[in-house]
């Protein structure tokens, strides 16, 4: 199997499982009880938190496990509104979140927030200035994302914390660093970011484990639990530590440190290769100028992705479609993004991990060529 679809999720190395299962079979307290080996597992779990603290740049006690990316964004969200709930009733966010941010929106939407789209230009941008002239005095939250999933555009998320800073607005400022974290720079502590979201998933650890960054300032204005409960995750996450998806979080953000640039300047030389070889083939456009080294987004013009994503499946080729996700629908993001009907439809992503080769891309451009020989354009 050839797998190009990094940015959905990614396969758990031997050296992740292994913790995991370690932890699951012999180390399995619960980090609550009084007995050695559930004080073994309370410190075990904090030594693993400070291994993701350490790579986000931010203290251990700022980071807060969750059951994942979703839970993170709806946390953030719901803790920004609450504690701006004498403020305003307006968000700000962009039209190509997640559906982790953007359906709590549409959902508040219903419950008489008002909500301010940003779209992004044709080529995937979103500014500063967008923010800026969004900006309003009853503004309590601003909802970003550092790279888009469908793009690999990295958004201002860094001028937005300062441009909220020097207006001396009362919002907080939520970033949902899901694709983005150990992929580009992220510091929310530098940045000044209130919250900020990321997922194990996406870079060789389980799924089913996140977690919620939550700064300092915020925290002591004691922002509201997510879960009330037995008081774990410093009482704001009640519930038991899930310690082998959390000792697996930990394992893959160390092996990824290992190299960590020259694992970066791979992706992003694979990504280049990539984007050459397909646009040297004619016919095939670039879909935005996103910088992230993991994700690719290009049409096959005329070409639907649907039938493209199932064909190459078909051959062991994973990819995946950046239209067509929702019976035939172009997706949010490529329908914010303005295009003309037969370069939406034939949008595809094609993302990167660092264990991918030359001979990955190869593979993938002679089957996108053979596909395209192969049928009709849509008219
Ligand atoms: N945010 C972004 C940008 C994502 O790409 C994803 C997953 O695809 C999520 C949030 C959701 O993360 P999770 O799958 O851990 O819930």
């Amino acid at each position: 199997m050839i797998y190009l679809d990094n940015a959905a999720t990614t396969p758990v190395p031997r050296a992740v499982a292994d913790a995991m299962y370690q932890v699951l079979t012999e180390q399995f307290g619960n980090p609550s009880s009084q007995y050695p080996m559930g004080v073994e597992m309370k410190a075990a779990v904090e030594r693993w938190r400070a291994v993701i603290a350490g790579a986000l740049g931010c203290k251990a006690e700022q980071l807060y496990f969750t059951s994942c990316g979703t839970e993170s964004d709806n946390w953030a969200i719901q803790a920004a509104l609450w504690q701006n709930r004498h403020r305003g009733k307006h968000i700000i966010t962009t039209a190509v979140e997640h559906s982790a941010v953007l359906e709590p929106c549409r959902w508040l939407a219903q419950q008489g927030y008002e909500i301010t789209y940003l779209k992004p230009g044709r080529d995937g941008n979103i500014t500063v200035e967008q923010v800026a002239a969004a900006l309003r005095e009853d503004t309590a939250l601003v909802s970003m994302m550092l790279v888009n999933n469908e793009t690999g555009y990295v958004f201002p998320v860094r001028e937005t914390a300062a441009l909220l800073r020097e207006k001396n607005s009362p919002a907080l400022l939520h970033c949902d660093a899901v694709q983005g974290f150990m992929k580009v720079d992220c510091d929310p502590e530098g940045w000044g970011v209130d919250m900020m979201s990321l997922s194990a998933h996406k870079l060789g650890g389980p799924k089913g484990v996140g977690a919620l960054y939550i700064s300092e300032r915020f925290r002591m204005r004691n922002p509201r639990p997510l879960l009330p409960g037995g008081g774990q995750e410093r009482g704001l996450r009640s519930g038991t530590e899930a310690t082998a998806q959390i000792a697996g979080f930990a394992k893959a953000v160390e092996l990824r440190q290992e190299h960590y640039e020259e694992k970066l300047a791979h992706m992003a030389a694979l990504k280049e290769y990539c984007r050459a070889k397909l646009l040297d083939m004619g016919g095939v456009v670039p879909v935005g100028s996103g910088t992230a080294p993991h994700i690719l987004a290009v049409s096959l013009v005329g070409y639907p992705s649907g039938n493209i994503v199932t064909e190459l499946g078909a051959q062991g080729i994973c990819i995946s479609a950046g239209s067509a996700c929702h019976q035939g629908k172009a997706s949010h993001v490529v329908s914010a993004l303005g295009l003309d009907k037969k370069t939406a439809a034939g949008v595809i992503r094609i993302s990167f991990s660092p264990d991918n080769t030359n001979e990955d891309v190869d593979a993938l451009c002679a089957a996108l060529k053979a596909h395209r020989d192969s049928r009709f354009p849509m008219l």
